[in-house]
């Protein structure tokens, strides 16, 4: 049907609307014909397309992070062998290098090549914990106002908590913007393979650096400009973008068992990974 026709039958059943209405004269009339009753005859609204571009609807493996979208793979068969190779020695939390679980459980299973931030990756690692082994948390964690344990049991969709946030577009001539993982990595080691995570984890300004543009420099005329950038320049934009920055938690409020006092309860999310993919 053109959008002429269209417009035509409304017209018309409009038109047959207002016969319809009872009139003063007809209205008398009408209560013995109670029983008759009008259709109207509905036309449907003609759609105007759109010039909004689609939200695009998020798959059941997708999240979105601020103004990007993440594709994720849940853990397999190699991501155990490569998790037990690595942490099967390790006593206690203090033997855990967070760098190596974020590089075997997040980056691993994310198909974009995004350098992602500390709570971009700890919200991803709680999404791929529930993907692939289930999202119970059971663990004990210490009382902030009187140190005793608590037993707690929730689940990440209860208990975790991401704020997205989209870094603004510019500060200071300085452009934030998202650089990729691989770029980057490439830029600061100048290798063709990767560093090794000491050399990650020890660098400060690799968040900053990987999110921050000055005149459409590449990667690596980025790491020379910071270099060369006075320190109150470069925290004036560091606080800009951390303002930015999106969060994530993991807590339940819960009455302690020791003191009785409402506290709010970090929770512990690598202990419940290490029951499975370290056995
Ligand atoms: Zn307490």
């Amino acid at each position: 049907m053109t959008q002429e026709e269209q417009e035509k039958l409304t017209q018309q059943a409009m038109e047959n609307a207002k016969k319809a209405r009872p009139t003063p004269e007809t209205q008398e009339k009408d209560v013995k014909q109670k029983e008759v009753v009008m259709t109207v005859p509905t036309v449907p609204t003609p759609v105007k397309p759109s010039t909004e571009p689609k939200i695009k609807k998020l798959l059941d493996n997708q999240r979105k992070l601020g103004d990007r979208i993440v594709t994720l793979s849940p853990w397999a068969g190699k991501t155990k062998k490569k998790f037990k190779k690595e942490f099967q020695y390790a006593e206690d939390m203090n033997d855990i290098d967070l760098q190596k679980i974020v590089e075997i459980l997040v980056y691993d299973h994310i198909k974009e090549d995004y350098q992602l931030t500390e709570y971009e990756l700890q919200y991803l690692l709680s999404e791929l914990k529930e993907m692939s082994i289930g999202g119970d948390i059971d663990c004990e964690v210490s009382c902030k106002n009187c140190n005793s344990k608590n037993k707690i049991k929730s689940t990440i969709k209860k208990a975790g908590k991401f704020t997205p946030d989209t870094l603004p577009a510019e500060y200071n001539g300085w452009s934030f913007t998202n650089i990729k993982r691989s770029e980057f990595i490439k830029a600061k080691y100048d290798i063709t393979s990767l560093p090794t995570f000491d050399d990650l984890s020890s660098d400060l300004d690799i968040e900053v650096a990987c999110k921050v543009s000055k005149d459409n420099k590449s990667a690596k005329e980025m790491l020379d400009l910071i270099d060369e950038t006075p320190i109150k320049e470069l925290s004036e934009v560091m606080d800009k973008y951390v303002d930015h920055l999106a969060s994530y938690t993991l807590t339940e409020d819960k009455v302690c068992s020791g003191c009785g006092m409402k506290t709010s309860f970090d929770l512990d999310i690598i202990t419940g990974i290490f029951k499975i993919l370290a056995k």
